[in-house]
């Protein structure tokens, strides 16, 4: 059963650095796309720090008469996500819509985002058909994915894509989470009850290059994955484990061998020091798997995400004490 939600109003939020050539485009499709929408519309546009006329453009068009767009100016340069944070605690639509500025996400798209989320969706994810980016960067990309769907057997296909829709709810816990190094597909998705996938077009990046260098790209990985789980220090005791363990059934073996056969056999107990030697790295992986399971937990404290989040109170009592306060 589907519970259609009610959405007054729909803020889109843009991250812009050093986009000026796709910019009078960008406004003018995603004008266009929000003005079919038959309801309220606002578009931020956040200027990450750009060098070039990018700033100047967005204040420009916030200032134009009627203007539906909002322009924030970031002192410097945060990153995607931290830009796109920065939109969310300006936001006053009731559903969020967040892409790029490079015009690789159709802003045409919009709609079926708004009406797929009018279903009673918390949030709507997308994913690229036609994915048009290096060679490099797609098989990267197939990897971590299905990497993370292995890890928390969720369905999510394509979480690099930022064409994506938010329910105001979603927004708020993820204002809430403390954390620097955040991405926000995965937080979205901590905090959301029904999600759904839907199949977006990608375009090829018209102006300019990615403003993704390969350093940043590693540092959004570790984002990612950091973002979503503590998983790889658990890993670290489980290594450990495993070649202790393997150290352990070899030095029997070993031990066995060489009563059978005569000490000649054992190469003089370089074998035998092998086996023990495996052993002791892996008293050492589980010693830091052990010290990784502290941090893990300092980590979380750390970035304080809200326990839990109530969505609404449903109550007989509160509904009659709040109209008699008014
Ligand atoms: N972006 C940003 N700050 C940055 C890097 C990128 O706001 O430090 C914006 C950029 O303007 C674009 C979006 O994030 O709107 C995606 O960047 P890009 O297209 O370069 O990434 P790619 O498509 O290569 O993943
Ligand atoms: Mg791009």
């Amino acid at each position: 059963m589907t519970t259609h939600m009610k959405i007054n109003k729909v803020s889109i939020v843009i991250p812009v650095y050093n986009e000026q050539e796709s910019l009078p485009e960008l406004i003018r499709r995603t004008e266009a796309a929000c003005k079919k929408l038959s309801v309220a519309y606002e578009i931020l546009l956040i200027d990450d720090g750009s060098s070039d006329d990018s700033a100047a453009m967005l204040t420009a068009a916030a200032e134009a008469l009627d203007s539906h767009i909002v322009a924030l100016l970031l002192n410097r340069n945060y990153g995607q996500h931290s830009a796109i944070m920065a939109g969310f605690s300006h936001v006053t639509g009731d559903l969020v819509v967040t892409l790029d500025a490079d015009l690789q996400n159709p802003p045409e798209e919009i709609t079926r985002l708004v009406e797929v989320a009018a279903q009673g969706y918390d949030v709507v994810g997308t994913v690229r058909q036609n994915r048009q980016d290096s060679w490099f960067r797609r098989r990267a990309s197939s990897m971590i994915n299905s990497l993370i769907q292995r890890t928390t057997g969720k369905a999510i296909s394509d979480y690099g894509c930022m064409l994506r829709a938010y329910r105001r709810h979603i927004i708020d816990a993820m204002l809430h989470c403390h954390e620097r190094s955040t991405f926000i597909p995965i937080l979205a998705n901590t905090f959301a009850r029904k999600t759904i996938e839907i199949p977006v077009m990608h375009a090829e990046r018209e102006f300019g290059d990615s403003k993704y260098s390969l350093m940043k790209l590693v540092n959004l990985m570790y984002n990612l994955i950091t973002c979503l789980t503590t998983m790889p220090l658990r890993m670290l005791s489980v290594i450990g484990s495993i070649i202790a363990l393997l150290g352990f059934a070899c030095s029997l073996i070993l031990i066995m061998l060489r009563l059978f056969f005569g000490s000649h056999w054992a190469a003089e107990g370089v074998f035998m020091l092998f086996a023990v030697l495996f052993i002791f790295i892996g008293a050492q992986f589980i010693g830091m798997g052990l010290l990784g399971e502290y941090i893990g937990r300092i980590y979380t404290d750390v970035r304080a995400r809200p326990r839990y989040f109530i969505q609404r109170v449903v109550s007989q009592n509160r509904l009659s004490s709040q109209q008699e306060r008014q």
